[in-house]
C-alpha cells in the first residue's frame, strides 16, 4: 500500500517507501528516454521518474500538460548523486512512478503558473484560482493566517470573546459612505452594511461581555487606494473599565505576540509614543515612517527680519512654518534634479522649493541672490546639515508646509533607500485634536468618530475652544502607515447628546432617528469602555512585505470595485428589481 505523503514532505528517510502523491504538474521534462514531471502542491514539489521499462505509466506520463491534476504512487529514492537539487526541500529525492492516475486536465494557463513572472495584475484577478497556485499568494495567505490565529491566541488567552455582530444593519458613521441593502420584506427600506462594529461593540460593553474582540468584515462604498479596498477586515477590539493605557499595553503586547508567533520577529518594546502635534512638527505626518530619521526642522526665526518678501510672511505668522527637509549628499545633485525635485514638490502641493546645497566649493541656491553666507550658514547649523548635503525648505501655512515637507522627507528617504523593507518600526501617536474642521463645510468634524471621549477634564472647552480639545485616541502606525486608531468612548449619554447637538449640529431628528437605539442603550449604565481596530489587509501586507493589500486577500477587488473573476457587481433581472420594489433609472 503506498503512503500519502504531501508534495514538500517526501526525503531521503522515505528512501524505499512506496508513497502516493496527489498535486498539479508544475513542469514536464522529456529527458534521456525517461520523463520527468515535477508534482506540486501547498506544501512544495516532488520529481516523479517515468521510466519506459513500466510502459502504461510512462506512456501516460507523456502526455501530462502543465496543470494537470495527478495521483502518483512509486517508492521514493535518492537521486542520483550530482542530480541533486538543493533549492528544493525535497531535492536529495525522487520518485520513481509505478503508477499514474490523471485526475484532472488542464487547458494551457494563460500565465505561467510555475514561474514567479510579472502578470499583469487584473489578468491575475480573473483567473485568481491560478495565481492562487503560485508561491506568492499561498505564502502571504499563509502568513495571514499565522497572524490571525496569533490575534485569536492572544485574546482568548485574555478571556476575551470573540463575538460575531450582524453585517445587514443601521449605518454606523466612520465617515464614508454607506453600501445599502435593499429589504424585501420592507420594500422601500434598506440595510446598511457595517463601515466597522463601532456602535455594537459599545453596545456589547453595555451588555456586560466586557471583553471583546473579532476578526470583522467592513464595507466602505469609496474609491479603492493600494491600501485601502471597499471590503476590508479588521481586528476590532473593545473592552470596559479602561482607560488609554490599559487598551494601548494590550494592544502593545498583542502586536508583540503576533509578530513573534507569525514572522519570528521580536519588536522590541515599549513601542515609542509620539504626540500628534510633535508627529507634525518632526516628520509632517501624523504616520511617521520612522525607519530613518532625517526629521525636519523649522527654520522660520532665522528669516524673521529677511527682505525675502515671500518667507517674511511665514516667518512672522503663528499660523505657519518655514521647514528644511536634509538631503544627505544632495550637493551632488544638479540645477536639473533640483528642477525635478521642485516639481515632486509641487506635485506635493507645494507652491514651490527653496534648495541650497553645501558643496566643497562653496554654497548654491536657488534663491543664492537673496541669501548671505552668515544666514546660510546659520541654517546649516540650525538644519544639521554637513559637507556635502542640502537643504530643501518648505514655506506655508503650517498643515500644508507639515504635509509637503513631510512627502518630500519621505521622497529623499526612498530615493536614498533609507525605507528598509525588511525592518518594522511601530510607533503610537497619541493626544490628536478631538475635532478638526471639515475643509467641505467649514464646520467641526471628528479627527477619529463622534464617540471618541476628550482628555479628562477638558468637557468645558467644548462651548469655549473646541478645537483645542485633545482626544483619547491612539494609532498605531508602522513604517509609515496607520495600522489602526483607537480611543476611550463616551459613555456619558448627555455629553454624547452635546457632541451631536452641539458640536455637530445635528437636529433631534437625525439624533433620534440614526442613534436613538444608541443613546437609550448608553442610558442603562454604560461602563467607561475604549477600544482600538487594526486593518487587517495592511497589518499582512506589510507583514508580508507586499505593496498592495490585495496581494493578501484571496478574492480582491480591483481599483474599481470589481471582482474580476465573478464579473461583480453586474446587473440583475428585472424581476428581482420587483420584487425588492426597486425601479431603475433608464440610463442617460
Ligand atoms: N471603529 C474604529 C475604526 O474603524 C476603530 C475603533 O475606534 O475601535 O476606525
Amino acid at each position: 500500500m503506498a503512503v500519502r505523503f504531501s508534495c514538500g514532505g517526501v526525503g531521503i528517510a522515505q528512501a524505499g517507501t512506496v508513497v502516493d502523491l496527489r498535486g498539479w504538474v508544475n513542469r514536464r521534462r522529456d529527458h534521456g528516454g525517461l520523463v520527468f514531471v515535477d508534482i506540486r502542491d501547498r506544501d512544495g514539489i516532488t520529481q516523479v521518474v517515468f521510466d519506459p521499462a513500466l510502459p502504461e505509466a510512462f506512456a501516460l506520463g507523456h502526455t501530462l500538460r502543465n496543470e494537470d491534476v495527478i495521483a502518483v504512487a512509486g517508492a521514493v529514492r535518492a537521486r542520483p548523486p550530482g542530480t541533486e537539487n538543493p533549492k528544493l526541500a525535497t531535492g536529495a529525492v525522487e520518485v520513481a512512478a509505478s503508477e499514474l492516475r490523471v485526475l484532472s486536465r488542464s487547458q494551457t494557463p494563460p500565465f505561467p503558473v510555475n514561474e514567479e513572472v510579472d502578470v499583469d495584475e487584473s489578468l491575475r484577478m480573473q483567473y485568481r484560482y491560478l495565481d492562487l497556485r503560485r508561491p506568492r499568494l499561498q505564502r502571504n495567505l499563509t502568513i495571514r493566517h499565522k497572524l490571525v490565529k496569533a490575534m485569536r491566541d492572544f485574546f482568548d488567552e485574555r478571556d476575551f470573546l470573540e463575538i460575531e455582530t450582524p453585517n445587514l444593519i443601521k449605518s454606523t458613521p466612520e465617515g464614508a459612505r454607506d453600501f445599502l441593502v435593499p429589504s424585501r420584506i420592507s420594500p422601500g427600506s434598506f440595510y446598511a452594511l457595517p463601515q466597522s462594529p463601532q456602535l455594537l461593540k459599545q453596545i456589547l460593553m453595555i451588555g456586560g461581555i466586557g471583553r471583546y474582540m473579532q476578526i470583522a468584515r467592513c464595507f466602505r462604498d469609496e474609491d479603492s487606494r493600494a491600501d485601502r479596498s471597499v471590503e476590508f477586515t479588521q481586528l476590532d477590539v473593545e473592552m470596559s473599565f479602561v482607560e488609554e493605557d490599559d487598551v494601548m499595553a494590550v494592544m502593545e503586547e498583542c502586536i508583540v505576540y503576533v509578530w513573534q508567533k507569525a514572522l519570528g520577529h521580536a519588536i522590541p518594546q515599549p513601542i515609542v509614543r509620539i504626540e500628534y502635534a510633535d508627529a507634525l512638527r518632526r516628520f509632517g505626518s501624523d504616520k511617521p515612517d520612522l525607519r530613518f530619521e532625517l526629521e525636519l526642522r523649522d527654520v522660520a526665526p532665522l528669516f524673521a527680519d529677511t527682505p525675502i518678501q515671500f518667507l517674511h510672511g511665514h516667518a512672522r505668522s503663528e499660523g505657519s512654518r518655514i521647514v528644511a527637509v536634509r538631503y544627505p549628499g544632495g550637493a551632488s545633485l544638479s540645477r536639473r534634479d533640483f528642477d525635478a525635485l521642485t516639481e515632486t514638490a509641487k506635485s506635493f502641493g507645494a507652491g514651490g522649493l527653496i534648495w541650497i546645497s553645501f558643496a566643497q566649493d562653496g554654497w548654491k541656491s536657488s534663491i543664492a541672490k537673496l541669501l548671505d553666507d552668515a544666514t546660510v550658514a546659520a541654517l546649516r547649523e540650525a538644519a544639521g546639515a554637513q559637507a556635502g548635503d542640502a537643504l530643501l525648505l518648505v514655506a506655508g501655512p503650517s498643515a500644508e508646509a507639515s504635509d509637503v515637507a513631510g512627502r518630500l522627507r519621505l521622497h529623499v528617504g526612498d530615493r536614498l533607500n533609507l525605507r528598509d523593507a525588511a525592518a518594522y518600526a511601530f510607533c503610537w501617536v497619541v493626544d490628536f485634536p478631538l475635532f478638526e474642521r471639515d475643509p467641505e463645510t467649514g464646520g467641526l468634524a471628528p479627527t477619529h468618530h463622534p464617540f471618541t471621549a476628550p482628555l479628562p477634564g477638558q468637557d468645558a472647552l467644548l462651548d469655549s475652544d473646541p478645537l483645542a480639545m485633545r482626544a483619547q485616541h491612539y494609532d498605531l502606525v508602522l513604517n509609515g502607515t496607520e495600522l489602526g486608531s483607537g480611543s476611550i468612548r463616551i459613555h456619558d449619554v448627555d455629553f454624547q447628546h452635546r457632541i451631536f447637538a452641539d458640536v455637530f449640529k445635528l437636529p433631534e431628528a437625525e439624533i433620534a432617528d440614526r442613534f436613538g437605539f444608541f443613546m437609550e442603550a448608553l442610558r442603562y449604565g454604560a461602563p467607561p469602555h475604549g477600544g482600538m481596530a487594526w486593518g487587517l489587509d495592511r497589518l499582512a501586507a506589510l507583514a508580508c512585505g507586499a505593496t498592495s493589500i490585495r496581494d493578501v486577500i484571496a478574492f480582491p477587488k480591483n481599483q474599481n470595485g470589481r471582482d474580476l473573476m465573478m464579473d461583480a457587481p453586474s446587473p440583475v433581472p428585472a424581476g428581482a428589481l420587483r420584487e425588492l420594489g426597486l425601479e431603475l433609472k433608464k440610463s442617460r
